[in-house]
């Protein structure tokens, strides 16, 4: 069973500073200066929601969804009107980073309602994750409703590669969103890609060619085994360590992390406009500055990409005045924030894919 970090371990940790008395009484709250922070039992705050608006996907990843998305329930993903009283409780409570993803999260008709609601919700940095496939024609609605932080999936930018990758020939249109989001002055920009051996050979250097003009962070992350790929990724997963080196050797240097970002180490080079970053989340030190929780399309607080379990809170979503109850209900989950994955035992907790809890 993964540890558990609530009730033991999150006490010991209480015990250990001076105002263990207030976290008692206000499990995962902390007051600061007027304003309501969420934190852990470990020390550790919580500026960032990652919220899924879907669990469908057009795509087929060989590392997420290779047999397509499959529906397992029926798709009564949270509403326009629900995601607003969920992001405006978590602001209340300190939250000033939302990223909207999914599955895909425009294959949502709304997406454009989701991101005011999130930015009318006075969330500073608004984000979402996306495929790209609908980019090109959504960028303009998405940025004037708010969007301030947009990472795109390119896996690979040989377009066959690509293809084979995630069951669609769409890299150059893709690409061809992503540098209009670049001209987007008030718009960070990213690109995802998976580290897989099968996509290794073309290297790194694409991408460095690809950044050198591009004000982009090209963001490698280590592959995850979920529920469902235990077998892929016995064949495919690659440490970090091959593209860390890499960096070394090109002279990359790491850069410091902000308060808020997300779990990527960045860096940069003084000849390149834009940066590499990587995602590695079998570090053993990668759980220790956790900074953000998740709940899933259907409205279940998760306190750990790959925990067990949930916390419902869709009743209480329902009308403005069950307010109070939703923020105590956050709060109180947060006791039992587990201090790390158990993914180094193999162990990943119930998570199928990451299409379910928007990775
Ligand atoms: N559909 C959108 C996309 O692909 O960008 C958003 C959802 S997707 C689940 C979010 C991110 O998780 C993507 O960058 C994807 O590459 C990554 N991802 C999915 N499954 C993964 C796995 N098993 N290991 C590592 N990253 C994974
Ligand atoms: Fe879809 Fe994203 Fe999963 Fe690919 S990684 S199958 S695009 S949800």
């Amino acid at each position: 069973m993964a540890e558990r970090g609530g009730l033991m371990n999150g006490s010991k940790a209480r015990c250990a500073k001076g105002d263990a008395w207030k976290r008692r009484l206000l499990p995962g709250l902390e007051r600061g200066g007027g304003v309501q922070r969420l934190e852990d039992g470990f020390g550790r705050r919580f500026p960032y929601l990652r919220l899924s608006v879907t669990e469908a996907c057009n795509f087929r990843c060989t590392y997420c969804l290779p047999n397509g998305y499959r529906k397992s329930a029926p798709n009564d993903f949270l509403s326009v009107d629900e995601v607003s009283r969920l992001v405006r409780a978590f602001h209340a409570l300190g939250v000033q980073k939302v990223r909207l993803t999914g599955g895909e999260p425009s294959v949502r008709g709304d997406l454009v309602a989701l991101i005011a609601a999130v930015t009318e919700a006075g969330v500073e940095k608004v984000a979402l994750t996306t495929n790209g496939w609908r980019l090109a024609r959504g960028l303009k609605d998405w940025v004037r409703a708010g969007l301030t932080h947009l990472n795109v999936s390119a896996d690979s930018l040989d377009p066959s590669v690509f293809a084979r990758v995630t069951g669609h020939d769409r890299l150059s249109e893709v690409l061809a969103g992503v540098d209009a989001a670049l001209t987007h002055p008030r718009l960070t920009v990213k690109l995802n890609a998976v580290l897989l051996r099968d996509t290794l050979s073309e290297g790194f250097s694409a991408y460095a060619s690809y950044l050198k003009k591009r004000k982009v962070s090209v963001r490698f992350i280590e592959l995850m085994r979920t529920g469902d790929n235990a077998a892929f990724f016995a064949g495919q997963h690659v440490p970090g360590s091959e593209l860390r080196n890499w960096l070394r050797d090109q002279g990359w240097s790491p850069v410091e992390r902000g308060y808020d970002d997300g779990p990527a180490t960045e860096f940069s080079h003084p000849e390149y406009e834009g940066r590499f970053g990587l995602i590695a989340p079998y570090a053993p030190s990668f759980c220790d500055s956790c900074n953000r929780l998740r709940v899933t399309g259907r409205g279940k607080l998760r306190l750990c990409l790959f925990g067990d379990g949930g916390v419902d809170l869709r009743d209480v979503l329902q009308t403005d005045e069950d307010r109070d109850a939703l923020m105590a209900r956050i709060t109180d989950a947060l006791f039992f924030k587990p201090r790390r994955h158990a993914l180094l035992t193999g162990n990943p907790g119930d998570t199928k894919h990451l299409a379910e809890l928007g990775g």
